[in-house]
């Protein structure tokens, strides 16, 4: 069967990433989120924001898959046509297993030149990230072909979603025989159009999530549990 995922912020929870509200703490508890995620916020002190960024980062690569993103990976190993487009700007649907992901809000893992685009192998966000206590400010490294600050590969606020990956997050979408949306709000633009595209294109949509979303009154079934129980108990019915 050809399966589409969509998830959010629910399922990195359950393996312990902070939200993204919640991982303002120390040095950045004086910040709103969107004082720092921000093309503006930014320019305006490349450190503070780099720093935040490199502290979320070191965060996520302490943060193990969990059975919802192990679940998923299994799904594809029994033989199904997986997608995963999710909102998470994490990697641990990659360390899960999965090959088929498409970030739509960017990730804390593919950071580029602000002014010419350019990446650097191995990512400069890595640098010494194990060694990354509470996270301090750090001025991000000059583009080694332009000099330009490098800056985190995540979408900000105000910004487009990458077209490359909006446009193959719809074909997911749009060519899958079932969705699955999970442990997202359906609340976030232009994401929580997919479900609906989905239902459009005649595909079952299916939504694993402990509460009622913006998702739930077009999901054909709604499973009324976290990611970690959803989705194994999902892949049980499909056998
Ligand atoms: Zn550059």
């Amino acid at each position: 069967m050809r399966i589409a995922f969509l998830t959010g912020a629910g399922m990195s929870a359950e393996s312990g990433v902070p939200t993204f509200r919640d991982a303002l703490t120390g040095l950045w508890s004086n910040y709103d989120a969107e004082r720092l995620a921000t093309p503006d916020a930014f320019r305006r002190d490349p450190a503070l924001c780099w720093g935040w960024y490199r502290w979320r980062a070191a965060l996520v690569r302490r943060a193990a898959p969990n059975a919802g993103h192990l679940g998923i990976a299994e799904f594809a190993r029994r033989g199904h046509a997986v997608s995963v487009v999710t909102q998470n700007v994490d990697d641990l649907h990659e360390r899960a297993g999965s090959e088929d992901v498409v970030h739509l809000h960017g990730s804390l893992f593919a950071s580029r030149c602000l002014d010419c685009g350019e990446a650097m192998t191995p990512d400069p966000i890595l640098d010494r990230l194990d060694a990354i206590d509470e996270g301090t400010r750090k001025t991000p490294p000059p583009c080694p072909r332009c000099d330009g600050p490098f800056r985190p590969g995540v979408v900000w606020f105000g910004e487009a979603l990458p077209e490359d990956a909006w446009d193959r997050g719809c074909a997911a979408v749009a060519g899958c025989e079932l969705l699955v949306v999970v442990g997202t709000s359906g609340l976030v633009q232009p994401a929580a159009s997919l479900p609906l595209l989905a239902r459009e294109r005649g595909a079952r949509v299916v939504e694993i999530n402990p509460v009622d979303s913006a998702v739930s009154a077009i999901a054909h079934e709604r499973l009324r549990m976290p990611a970690a129980a959803g989705i194994p108990a999902l892949l049980a019915t499909l056998d």
